[in-house]
């Protein structure tokens, strides 16, 4: 098969990238290596069906207010957001002792907007506007092999086995595209420790979801807020639908990816149950589903160089040492490229922009 651009990886970037290529016309692919698109926002429905919201087990939130392509393109594709639900007050757990707290000042979370029928609505939408011949699902690539006026891409999937193309966008994080891919010629080894120095952001962290029938904490004056030293989860938020439900809280694991693995998934959930309980009282105790997503053992999101996740939010942006013999042909386009809201949702569409201006401008 044969093709302009190949986009390699179908999360919010490298799906927003075949969204713009499809408006301007332009011939391109998309690999993506799981079996699903959307990467790092991954969210499922309860009961499974094909309406309702999704509960999001990747990102919650995007900040429209401050962050422009965000806001626009939710516009173009006719999705809504509303605020998260911040009524009432917020609970706070010390790290020992029974005692929980009830905060009355403010939220956390201020400011902070989630997309009706959840983040993956984005991705349903963005995805709805690509002709389906165009992506191939289940195609890990592999390998890219440069040859005078075209690049070759090896990817691990029968139908898509090699596609040619004129230029490749890697939409993918900048440590998986250093440990999982393979150049020929190779990358510089400056820029590959560039790449395995950058982490990827949240791919250390495991997010829980409680579903339940009703919003018991709400009826308590409680918005669903609650941070605690205790654990294992350190900061939850109420993660209900604009309407109706399921009702769900989330929260995220305190505990680092290697004592995760070492408790297992099991012993993490009853751990979990019984903080909730502690927290938010007996109703909690009985979730109509009580379930966790652990992004470090994802080999399409981590590489074992994310097991001691970021302190905090590292600085991102492409370095300048650019991509040598690799100019014009490969350009690097995942959130973590972007120097404003990289790590973000928005980072992901300043990232492919800032690409495609290249492209569009830069003739092969
Ligand atoms: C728990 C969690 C909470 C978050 N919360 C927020 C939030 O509230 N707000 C916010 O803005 N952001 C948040 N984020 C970050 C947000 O999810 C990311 O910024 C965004 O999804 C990144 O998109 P991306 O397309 O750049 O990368 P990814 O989503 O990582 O997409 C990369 C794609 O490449 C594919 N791929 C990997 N290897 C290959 C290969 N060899 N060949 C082909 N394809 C490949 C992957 O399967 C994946 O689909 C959160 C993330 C997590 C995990």
């Amino acid at each position: 098969m044969e093709t302009e651009i190949l986009i390699i990886g179908g999360g919010v970037s490298g799906l927003y990238a075949a969204y713009c290529l499809e408006q301007a016309g332009i011939d391109y692919q998309l690999c993506e290596s799981r079996d699903r698109l959307g990467g790092r926002i991954y969210g499922e429905r309860y009961p499974d069906s094909d309406s309702g919201s999704y509960f999001d087990y990747g990102p919650s939130w995007v900040w429209p207010d401050f962050q422009p392509q965000i806001a626009q393109l939710l516009t173009e594709l006719g999705l809504t957001t509303f605020e998260q639900y911040l009524d009432g007050d917020m609970l706070f757990e010390e790290a020992v002792g029974n005692e929980v707290k009830r905060l009355s000042d403010s939220s956390a979370m201020q400011g902070s907007y989630r997309i009706t029928g959840g983040t993956q609505a984005l991705i349903n939408a963005l995805a709805s506007c690509i002709p389906m011949q165009r992506i191939h699902l289940s195609s890990p690539v592999t390998h890219l092999i440069q040859q005078e006026n075209s690049i070759t891409i090896r990817c691990a999937n029968e139908q898509a086995a090699t596609i040619k193309s004129q230029r490749c966008i890697i939409s993918m994080p900048p440590r998986l595209i250093a440990r999982t891919l393979s150049f020929t010629p190779p990358l510089s080894d400056k820029l590959t420790d560039q790449f395995i120095r950058t982490a990827t952001w949240m791919a250390g962290h495991a997010k829980v979801i409680a579903l339940y029938e009703s919003p018991f904490w709400r009826h308590d004056g409680l918005s669903g807020d609650g941070f605690s030293h205790r654990g294992p989860l350190t900061e939850i938020h109420d993660a209900s639908p604009a309407v109706d439900g399921p009702y769900a809280l989330f929260g995220f694991v305190g505990y680092p990816p290697k004592a995760r693995k070492m408790m297992g998934e099991e012993e993490l959930l009853d751990a979990v149950q019984q903080q909730l309980e502690r927290m938010y009282g007996p109703e909690a105790a009985t979730p109509l589903k009580l379930s966790v997503k652990d992004w470090s053992t994802d080999p399409y999101t981590a590489t074992n160089d994310d097991l001691l996740p970021p302190l905090r939010h590292p600085e991102y942006g492409l370095p300048n040492m650019a991509v040598d013999q690799w100019s014009n042909k490969v350009y690097f386009a995942g959130t973590e490229m972007a120097d404003q809201h990289g790590g973000y949702i928005e980072g992901a569409f300043i990232a492919v922009n800032t690409v495609l201006e290249k492209i569009l401008y830069d003739p092969a």
